[in-house]
């Protein structure tokens, strides 16, 4: 049997490669690449997606796992070898269900979807998407008919970016948010309005980009086996094992964006340096789920980088840096401004009291066009309906939108639910974590995260995919993803910022 597990981390090793090749093409794409080498980088891209694919699906790796099952059954569950012919199976199965006719036709609609999408947003004008999306929204039923017979049709859509999970779950989770949430929401708007204005003075571009790499020094990134750099759009991705590469972009009257977005994809860049060597080459060498690999990037921009106890330590160093802009903003009032909670048209600027709801518009809305309830021209509206209710707030033309993220366009259909999930995960994590390092808030006001990171290490990083999001959140916290501890977080923050 060992040579067999042998034969099976030769196949998965060579297949983990052509997945970190495209990884250095698209880092390198939204990089450094010139304009003029889109069209011949996506040709690159395109084989490199489909040998991956042929491999995933190859006859030889499903007879391996077959041969390999019986035994496997009587391994440790938790072993590496068992999780590995576990994930493996997986991921064989989910690929050869789908026909390779759908692959490309799939891949074709999405690139159409994304150039449409694109002139659709700058033109704020969605009926030029409509006609793309309405394949996308056709192409992802079609999909989630492959794995039929299910409970719900969005199951298998989820399933693609939360392993395991499914949407009643989901859905339940989020009804005991959407009540609390808004009426909270609603609470804070009753408030006096929070002073930001210094955020937005002039920051210098070089030494927002200096202070950045500061934090996340001390946070424990490692820059012999990382970079930053710039990009329009921050991100973050691994070109090998122990290679992870992050980006930002400062800008120059927007103090928060560059700063938390920094250490947000610091976040998600310790989660990869932390996976245990013995899983390199291998398809656990990645995060759990998405949800599980937000709760690690919002933890560090949040329930770290916007706490108190962290801006004692770098409130003094920032001031020293920007002296003209801060000079005179004293600790208090700027933790507050960081923190302000003001409900807006754009997820990506949304605060932790909003940022929620903006999602669970996004999975209700996905969820009726995939049971057909909802159809794709009535969109815009039905959108505009739920941010009045949920947010008060009504976008004035669909760029501010339906159209401001780029998910759809991608067939991303599924993924959305991810970005609350992790805020969820972040703090139900958090609860544990400062249950087991009771003097948590005494190192960060020293500037020592050795600490906290090693427990990150240790509970979480060092697992990789071994186990599903639901199964690792239970075994670190007790309980599966539960939406107390992220109310509760909430409702203490606020309540004493705004003095609730
Ligand atoms: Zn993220």
């Amino acid at each position: 049997m060992e040579s067999k597990i042998q034969q099976l981390k030769l196949l998965l090793g060579e297949i983990t490669d052509l997945l970190y090749a495209q990884s250095v093409l698209s880092w390198d794409q939204q990089t450094y690449m010139p304009s003029g080498g889109a069209e011949g980088r996506g040709e690159i891209l395109a084989t490199l997606a489909r040998l991956e694919h042929t491999r995933w699906t190859a006859p030889e790796l499903g007879r391996l796992l077959d041969e390999l099952e019986p035994a496997a059954q009587n391994w440790d569950p938790d072993s590496d070898d068992a999780c590995l012919v576990r994930v493996a199976r997986r991921e064989f199965t989910k690929r050869t269900r789908v026909p390779n006719s759908f692959v490309g036709e799939f891949a074709r609609a999405t690139a159409l979807g994304q150039e449409d999408w694109v002139r659709a947003r700058q033109a704020s004008d969605f009926s030029i998407f409509q006609s793309a999306l309405e394949h996308v929204v056709d192409l992802r039923r079609q999909y989630a008919s492959f794995f039929a017979p299910y409970t719900h049709i969005y199951d298998a859509l989820l399933d693609d970016f939360e392993p395991g999970m499914k949407t009643a779950e989901v859905q339940t989770l989020f009804e005991e948010l959407r009540g609390e949430q808004v009426s909270l929401v609603k609470a804070i708007a009753d408030r006096p309005q929070l002073d930001t204005s210094f955020l937005g003075l002039n920051y210098d571009e070089a030494a927002q980009w200096t202070f950045g790499v500061d934090v996340i020094s001390r946070f424990g990134f490692d820059w012999q086996h990382g970079r930053l750099d710039k990009s329009a759009h921050p991100f973050t991705n691994s070109l090998g094992f122990g290679d992870v590469r992050i980006t930002t972009r400062p800008i120059l009257n927007q103090l928060g964006s560059a700063m938390f977005g920094t250490m947000h994809e610091c976040g998600h860049a310790l989660y990869e340096l932390g996976l245990a060597p013995e899983l390199a080459r291998t398809p656990l060498a990645a995060g759990a789920s998405m949800a599980v690999h937000e709760s690690q990037s919002r933890m560090w921009e949040n329930l770290v980088g916007r706490s108190l106890p962290f801006w004692k330590f770098f409130y003094p160093r920032l001031q020293k840096t920007f002296p003209a802009q801060l000079g005179k903003v004293g600790l208090e009032k700027f933790y507050a401004g960081i923190n302000r909670v003001q409900p807006s048209y754009i997820r990506t600027e949304a605060d932790e009291a909003t940022y929620n709801l903006h999602i669970m518009l996004r999975m209700e809305l996905e969820i009726a066009l995939m049971e057909g309830s909802l159809a794709v021209k009535d969109l815009p509206g039905a959108w505009n309906q739920r941010m009045q209710n949920y947010l008060g707030v009504t976008p004035p033309d669909t760029a501010r939108g339906v159209l401001q993220d780029i998910h759809w366009s991608i067939g991303s259909i599924g993924y959305f639910p991810t970005y609350a999930l992790g805020n969820l995960v972040s703090v139900q994590l958090w609860e544990k974590v400062r249950a087991d390092i009771p003097d948590l808030d005494a190192q960060m006001e020293q500037g020592q995260f050795a600490e906290l990171l090693g427990w990150l290490r240790s509970h979480i990083h060092r697992h990789g995919a071994k186990f599903e999001p639901q199964t690792l959140v239970k075994k670190v916290t007790g309980s599966p993803i539960n939406a107390k501890p992220y109310l509760r977080y909430l409702k203490s923050k606020y309540s004493s910022i705004y003095g609730l």
